[in-house]
């Protein structure tokens, strides 16, 4: 296989070529876990889920690393606020940990529904305190970062003469930007923080040779990526928003932390917006993951965010959802109506098919264009409904289900009851023609009247019999 990915490091679509042949270490940056999921994470996690399932499919043995951020991240991604997890233990006056807990079930709650693969591992800030206290005084040594008086830590941004480099924001502009939260012991306002010094308020702290205290945001996933993927690796995956300053921050102390360079590709991908505004938490408009599952199935939601490429920015309509799960029916149908037999003999090649999958898999290949390549299904659907051939039918059919639920990840459910259903009918229409044959009509009419009664019709035709359950 030969895949493209962009990779926001260099502003291009790369030829992607592991470190490791056959193998494909991914780092991508998990949910800070003080609310539930919405639909922004759906689209990140449905994005890497599908890259992941996509190398699978191609033979790549994957790693899969994803963080639970359960302490550290700060309320508007400054160094001055208040830790977003704290802050929500408050309002619902119960334990922070408590709190990470509650959420990061709801998170894999709603990511299970979604198909989404559990992580190969799935790690949290807080179980790798003592690797993260490592790595700062690593910084501290070589005189990347500094102690203050109050007992923060900082990484000394000036000291990475490529920062900014990935999102294009050089210091001097962000210098300009951001007075105004500037932490009052920071020498440079980008400077942001590797441990804060915690008082006696904060439950989530730990004693470190800085102080006691809790580490910043942006250090677990240095520490975890280089923990279980190595110094570099060859992913780190994210939303955009994720790109300045945190995956800037990472790159920054990885690098000087290492001695070496970190991921060797970064693939983000963009936001979701609802009416054209930006989606988010802080401006109320955030749809909340549950609510829209129990609205829609989750296959065809799942669908919804595959048909957008993930580079190009999701505004999200409910209209849109509507559109997908009438295409999403059609695909059910189809391989309900066609995927019965089990006999795969019978499955010959059909070039015209074949060249859609092919195509399938080309537009996958290429940055994972999943909108066109579901343009390749959608074209294949159409060959199934206009041929009479039923050999070619279940041929298609074979194929949709198989490129849908293990590459799109969609669960397509009526299969689980579906399969045992199919292959007790099947075993019926060949009772039935043993009967034909010997001539005993009475039980084989039998069998299609008593089918027939609960909504499964059988149809006789030259190639064999078929059956059309009613909905
Ligand atoms: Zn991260």
């Amino acid at each position: 296989m030969n895949l493209k990915l962009y990779n926001s490091l260099t502003r291009k679509k790369e030829d992607f070529v592991p470190l490791v042949s056959g193998c494909v270490g991914m780092y991508v940056c998990g949910p800070t876990v003080y609310g539930m999921p919405h639909l922004g994470h759906a689209r990140s996690y449905v994005t890497f889920d599908t890259l992941r399932r996509f190398f699978e499919y191609n033979g790549y043995k994957v790693k899969y690393v994803q963080n639970i951020t359960d302490v550290g991240h700060i309320v508007g991604d400054v160094d001055d606020g208040e830790d977003k997890i704290q802050k929500q233990a408050k309002i619902e006056q119960i334990d922070p940990v408590a709190i990470a807990y509650k959420y990061e079930n709801f998170y894999f709650d709603a990511m299970d529904k979604l198909n989404v693969l559990r992580p190969t591992i799935s790690c949290r800030a807080t179980g790798h305190i003592i690797e993260i206290i490592d790595m700062i005084q690593k910084l501290l040594d070589k005189g990347y970062a500094y102690k203050t008086e109050q007992g923060n830590v900082y990484f000394d941004i000036h000291k990475f003469k490529d920062y900014g480099i990935m999102s294009g924001r050089s210091l001097d502009e962000t210098l300009s930007g951001q007075r105004i939260d500037i932490a009052s012991d920071k020498k440079c306002n980008e400077d942001f923080a590797l441990w804060k010094c915690a008082d006696n308020g904060h439950i989530m702290r730990w004693p470190s040779p800085f102080g006691l205290g809790y580490p910043g945001w942006h250090i677990e996933c240095s520490v975890m990526a280089k923990k279980y993927l190595g110094d570099t690796f060859d992913i780190h995956g994210g939303g955009i928003d994720n790109m300045f300053p945190h995956h800037e921050c990472e790159i920054a102390q990885s690098t000087l932390a290492n001695d070496t360079s970190f991921a060797r590709f970064f693939v983000h991908n963009n936001l979701v917006t609802i009416n054209g505004q930006k989606m988010g938490k802080s401006l109320g408009n955030s749809i909340d993951l549950q609510t829209l599952l129990s609205k829609y199935n989750p296959d065809v939601l799942r669908l919804y965010l595959l048909q957008n490429h993930y580079r190009s920015v999701l505004d999200f309509t409910e209209q849109g959802l509507a559109e997908t799960q009438k295409i999403y029916e059609k695909f059910l149908d189809f391989i309900k109506n066609n995927a019965y037999s089990s006999d795969k003999n019978l499955l010959i090649a059909y070039p015209d098919v074949d060249e859609c999958k092919m195509s399938f898999m080309e537009s996958m290949a290429d940055d994972l264009n999943t909108s066109l390549a579901l343009s390749h299904l959608l074209q294949m659907l159409k060959i199934g409904n206009i041929t009479s051939d039923l050999n070619e039918k279940r041929y298609i059919a074979s194929i949709l289900k198989d490129l849908l639920q293990n590459i799109f990840g969609l669960k397509l459910e009526f299969n689980i009851t579906n399969n045992k259903e199919s292959e007790i009918i099947d075993i019926l229409i060949k009772l039935r023609e043993q009967f034909k044959k010997d001539s005993n009509y009475a039980i084989s009419d039998f069998i299609r009247d008593e089918l027939k009664d609960i909504g499964i019709t059988l149809n006789d035709s030259r190639e064999g019999t078929t059956y059309k359950i009613e909905q």
